[in-house]
């Protein structure tokens, strides 16, 4: 009974939490170990306990993945969502943390290193397989992908077909608004993005990178931009059954937010000032969205921000969000692990 109630309260909102692994750049002495797992049956597998200045905080969320979770551990666990949105659910999976704390590792993974694909490339080829099972029982599939980025509270085309990974004016939108409506179906339309109809992993892959080169041009030229945008990565799934004419319309968002880290106001002017406020802005009307859904608030906070108006009709409802909070172990970032643990702890 008491089960249910909290099941009731959060709704269809889970929260994962995941430590990497401490990496030979890492600077703290691997010996000051400062998260740790309780072992104890309640909380086992779900529990993480961070130690800072002697003072031990604990918390408990849906999952905590340790440090030794293989990316196949990780997406065992996301793979009934990714089914949810072929039954034409509208999901939501978000990383969050500081930046180096393994947010595009999980959703991407490494390339080149087929073990290490993340969620992403992982989420497609079921999709794809998926595709071609349900196929035999007369579901035909329309796969649409677009994906963009949220900069200073500005949209960004990472398809657009004339912003190649060289064009140095992309700081521009070209006159585009990237005008964000939703119509009465709960779809979304975002003026002037590219979307693209997509039939095999295989394409999305190449999108994929082509995406990742319109961005890491930034790094350099924009202050390692990446880390400070939001990257939304968007799959429309569009089934529709032959024999029984019944029609599905499942959205699968799939979302490595800037980093967390706070960065001080004081220190910032002009540019980074701007950046800052706007990743601060985002990020906290992100928390309250969840906050307030989850507590099944009468208003909830969407217009806030970009992010969360954008994703709107995929949060709430009877839409499905899992939020990872990712972890580094590394001593000097106990501070930053801390605030990270509190902020998921508030949504969950
Ligand atoms: P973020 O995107 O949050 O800034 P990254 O995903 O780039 O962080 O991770 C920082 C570094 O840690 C990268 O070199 C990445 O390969 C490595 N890393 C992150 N998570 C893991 C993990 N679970 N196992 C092994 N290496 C990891
Ligand atoms: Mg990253």
């Amino acid at each position: 009974k008491l089960h249910n109630t909290i099941l009731e309260l959060k709704g269809n909102i889970r929260v994962f939490c995941r430590v990497r692994p401490l990496l030979s750049d890492d600077a703290g002495a691997p010996e000051m170990k400062v998260i740790s797992f309780p072992t104890a049956m309640e909380s086992l597998g779900r529990g993480i306990d961070l130690c800072q200045n002697g003072q031990k905080h604990s918390f408990t969320f849906d999952k905590v993945f340790m440090p030794d979770a293989s990316q196949e551990d990780v997406f065992v666990e996301i793979s009934q969502l990714v089914q949810s949105a072929l039954d034409g659910y509208k999901v939501c999976i978000f990383a969050y943390g500081q930046t180096g704390s393994g947010k595009t590792y999980t959703m991407m993974g490494k390339p080149g290193n087929s073990d290490q694909k993340g969620l992403i490339p992982r989420t497609l080829e079921q999709v794809f397989e998926t595709k071609q099972i349900l196929q035999a029982q007369g579901w035909r599939y329309e796969m649409q992908v677009s994906m963009l980025e949220i900069y200073n509270e500005t949209i960004r085309d990472l398809l657009s077909p004339n912003r190649s990974g060289f064009d140095t004016s992309r700081m521009d939108n070209g006159g585009k608004q990237y005008a964000i409506k939703h119509d009465a179906n709960g779809n979304t339309h975002v003026s002037d993005l590219t979307i693209v109809d997509v039939c095999s992993s295989r394409e999305v892959s190449y999108l994929l990178e082509r995406a990742a080169q319109s961005r890491s041009v930034g790094k350099t030229q924009m202050n390692e931009q990446s880390s400070r945008s939001h990257f939304v990565f968007t799959l429309r799934i569009l089934g529709i059954n032959e024999s029984t004419e019944q029609q599905v319309q499942g959205v699968l968002n799939l979302i490595d937010l800037a980093g967390s880290e706070r960065l001080s106001k004081s220190g910032s002017t002009g540019d980074r000032l701007k950046e800052t406020q706007a990743i601060n802005k985002s990020l906290s009307s992100l928390s309250d969205v969840i906050f307030a859904l989850a507590k099944k608030e009468e208003h909830v906070p969407f217009r806030n921000s970009k992010l969360t108006y954008l994703l709107q009709p995929c949060l709430g409802g009877d839409s499905k969000t899992l939020m990872f909070v990712n972890i580094s172990p590394d001593p000097t970032s106990t501070g930053e692990s801390l605030c990270s643990l509190r902020f998921a702890a508030r949504v969950n």
